[in-house]
């Protein structure tokens, strides 16, 4: 790996961050709180939340087994997404590389920040090659984005394939395990010491079943995570989100039961996908969701949405023509889906 310094931006490296109230006084102690020019009224909402979410880095460093001066936390995995990009990448000089098909806010956040985003096809299954990716880089490529389970696809990416990358390639790896919970492959967070070049986003948005809170989390050495913390918005995940995070943390027991059903509900779902006329090809999957190639996708897409059904139309996406994305839904919801495709007449 290039040394740091010379992977993140000049301007990013010599940023002297903001400083803010909550910043500068951390001690519990006091009890006259009069300088973050709060509203003393409306407790608790009143008050600023820990800028650095102390509490709560310190429980998921207990679950995720990963010291908290190794975890970033932001209003979803999102916002570490965008902050990579504005962390490492000049605008119009560096470039990043990434597998396609896959999780589209990549090249959104690459076009946002004006960055080259060059994309290398999967191949028939889905799958990468180092080398390949290797070939598409250059002095100026910064990041190499991969995401496994992938999205859209559902599958996980070989594992010796993004090791190899990870040790052959100077710059940074991002391994977007958004839908790792769901998968049998174990998490790159086991390989965090091993490669000071990798960084690890979760998010608490899928098996955690809080979308709507917006938190995700990035792993990776503390240098590159003291980065993007002083990159960050000072109060960017807000206390109501800290504070149901800890209570999830609470019931992990109930996640996991989450993950154990939606896996068994996936295999019914594919099962009967299986027998449908309309089904041209299924994937297998490692994620919460599955891709369907069938015999007309932009049709039975409409006919589903006709009936109150909605799921993700990936017609238009490379190497997925004609292919719906089902995520698994309840028993009752996917019964729903099952009964209108077997109605389906094409
Ligand atoms: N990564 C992948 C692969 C995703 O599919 C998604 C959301 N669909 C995200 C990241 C974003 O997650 P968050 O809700 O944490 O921003």
């Amino acid at each position: 790996m290039k040394p740091l310094q010379s992977l993140t931006r000049p301007n990013i490296w010599k940023l002297k961050p903001y400083s803010s109230a909550r910043d500068e006084y951390k001690g519990a102690a006091a009890s006259v709180f009069l300088d973050a020019n709060e509203n003393p009224y409306n407790m608790p909402h009143n008050r600023y939340p820990d800028p650095m979410q102390h509490d709560l880095k310190a429980e998921l460093s207990k679950i995720k087994k990963v010291p908290a001066e190794n975890i970033f936390l932001g209003n979803g995995s999102d916002e570490a997404i965008d902050l990579l990009f504005r962390a490492f990448c000049e605008p119009r000089v560096d470039n990043v590389v990434a597998i396609d098909p896959t999780y589209g806010m990549y090249q959104v956040c690459a076009d946002v920040n004006d960055i080259e985003y060059r994309k290398v096809l999967l191949d028939e299954h889905f799958q990468f090659s180092a080398d390949q990716l290797l070939a598409a880089t250059d002095e100026h490529t910064k990041l190499i984005f991969l995401c496994s389970p992938n999205n859209p696809t559902g599958n996980d990416l070989l594992r010796s394939e993004i090791e190899k990358l990870v040790r052959s390639f100077d710059g940074l790896v991002v391994v977007d395990e958004a839908y790792n919970d769901f998968s049998e492959a174990p998490s790159f967070l086991e390989e965090l010491e091993k490669y000071p070049n990798i960084i690890v986003l979760q998010t608490f948005s899928k098996a955690w079943g809080c979308a709507a809170i917006r938190l995700g989390m990035a792993f990776a050495s503390p240098e590159i995570i003291d980065i993007l913390n002083k990159i960050k918005y000072p109060y960017n995940v807000n206390r109501l989100t800290q504070k149901q995070a800890m209570e999830m943390l609470s019931r992990y027991y109930e996640i996991e039961r989450w993950v154990k059903t939606l896996k068994e509900e996936r295999g019914l779902l594919e099962a009967e996908f299986a027998k449908l006329p309309c089904t041209v090809r299924l994937f297998p999957s490692d994620a919460n969701f599955f891709l369907v190639c069938v015999t007309d996708a932009v049709a039975i897409y409409s006919y589903l949405v006709k009936k109150g059904i909605i799921v993700r139309n990936r017609h238009s996406v490379s190497l997925c023509g004609n292919c719906l994305r089902v995520t698994v839904g309840t028993r009752l919801e996917n019964e729903m889906l099952l009964e209108a495709m077997r109605e389906y007449r094409g």
